[in-house]
């Protein structure tokens, strides 16, 4: 018996590509949307738009509580203490620049910045940036053979310098869960600040951030079934406290003169600017949708497609993944096959999976591979999805071996 999600008809897009023929096993990059995400769009605009936090006028108002809801809805989502610690950015990416630039004036040359080798580039390339900015060392910790931060690596090198220390809770590349718990704690007896890239971590299972105990965690909203163009971080108070200002415009000021200008405290003196509100609306229409969902059934049905797609790999030769993935993603390459080449199979097979360096080029470096194929799941894939594709690649290799 195939696997079926109860969840499939809920997702209009899933249905559409299914209709033209296309298997879409891309939700690592972004996730199809429930149709709550496209209500909630429609009748934010359809209803009369108004911008937040500026006008007195009843759109207006009506918009800033829809907004200031949604945020208190993430900051339930993520059992964060209060809704003040919820700044809302433009995506994942845009809160570490945020972060790179708001902590910049805490460090000195020689203090060093600790990454992890399977780092996104959103990840990555920020830090590197304000390193060679403040002459700051970047260290990147090695990973074992199962794709995870090697700890006893890691208690060398987290050390009495280590300021900051910045990794990914699901690798996208490898799709294994990393260690968090045991690097915070290393991080933390060094005084170090830290930040967990939830961008993948926070599509599986719930995360709670009073647990978590990180300074910040970000994530994107349209890889959770979200809509895109907004993205969420999260900070500790002290931690918050400890971030400047980086982008200055409307709303993010209590008071300013030609000269001078006092600014607000996070959340909003972060959010320099227009917000996308409908976007913000749209999440919290997002988080309502999954918060309705049974978790443990959410649980089971993700990791019965990931047994699904392991068995599929284990039972083809010549293919290797990368690392142990243990959920929902994998990446792989196939001995004397050119992953471009596959990919272009693939595709003309209708089957949507991504190929090349997944943002991660100098881990793909390190694994000596010039890129891989990755196949990701959302809850609204079936089992025939991952039959349709293992049938693709199978016919695809007989061309290409
Ligand atoms: N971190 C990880 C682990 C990711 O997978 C991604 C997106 N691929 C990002 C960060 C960046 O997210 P965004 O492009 O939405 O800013």
């Amino acid at each position: 018996m195939s696997l079926h999600s109860p969840w499939r008809a809920d997702f209009p897009g899933i249905l559409a590509l299914e209709a033209e023929g296309q298997t879409y096993l891309d939700s690592a990059a972004t996730a199809q949307k429930p149709q709550a995400v496209l209500d909630s769009l429609l009748a934010y605009y359809r209803n009369g738009c108004a911008n937040v936090h500026r006008a007195q006028h009843l759109p207006g108002e009506r918009a800033t509580r829809a907004f200031e809801r949604c945020r208190e809805q993430v900051s339930e989502y993520l059992n964060a203490p209060s809704a003040g610690q919820i700044i809302f950015t433009h995506g994942a990416t845009s809160a570490f620049n945020l972060l790179a630039y708001g902590l910049e004036h805490l460090f000195r040359p020689g203090d060093e910045l600790v990454i992890s080798a399977l780092e996104h580039h959103a990840n990555l390339l920020p830090w590197q940036q304000l390193a060679i900015r403040q002459n700051l060392k970047l260290v990147v910790l090695p990973l074992d053979q199962s794709g995870r931060i090697d700890l006893d690596q890691a208690a060398q090198l987290i050390g009495p310098r280590t300021r900051l220390l910045a990794i990914s809770q699901l690798s996208n590349v490898i799709g294994c869960w990393q260690p968090v718990a045991e690097l915070l704690r290393m991080a933390k007896t060094r005084g170090a600040l830290t930040v967990v890239d939830g961008a993948q971590g926070v599509v599986h299972g719930r995360h709670d951030m009073q647990k978590l105990d990180c300074d910040f965690y970000v994530f994107s909203s349209h890889k959770l079934y979200g809509p895109d163009g907004v993205g969420v971080l999260y900070g500790k108070p002290a931690a918050l406290a400890k971030l400047k200002h980086w982008q200055f415009g409307g709303e993010m000021v209590q008071v300013a003169d030609y000269q001078l200008a006092k600014f607000n405290p996070a959340p909003l003196g972060f959010e320099a600017g227009t917000p996308p509100v409908s976007s913000v609306l749209a999440l919290g229409a997002t988080l309502d949708y999954l918060n309705q969902l049974d978790p443990q059934a959410v649980e089971a049905y993700e990791q019965a497609l990931h047994q699904q797609l392991m068995s599929g790999f284990a039972a083809r030769d010549h293919i290797t993944l990368l690392g142990e993935p243990n959920i929902a993603l994998a990446s792989f390459v196939v001995d004397g096959v050119h992953h471009t080449d596959l990919a272009q199979l693939l595709t003309e097979q209708g089957i949507a999976v991504r190929a090349g360096q997944h943002c991660a080029m100098p881990l793909m470096k390190q694994l000596g591979l010039s890129g891989a194929i990755r196949v990701s799941l959302g809850l609204y894939n079936d089992g025939t999805d991952l039959e349709r594709f293992f049938s693709a690649l199978d016919s695809a290799l007989d061309i290409l071996r």
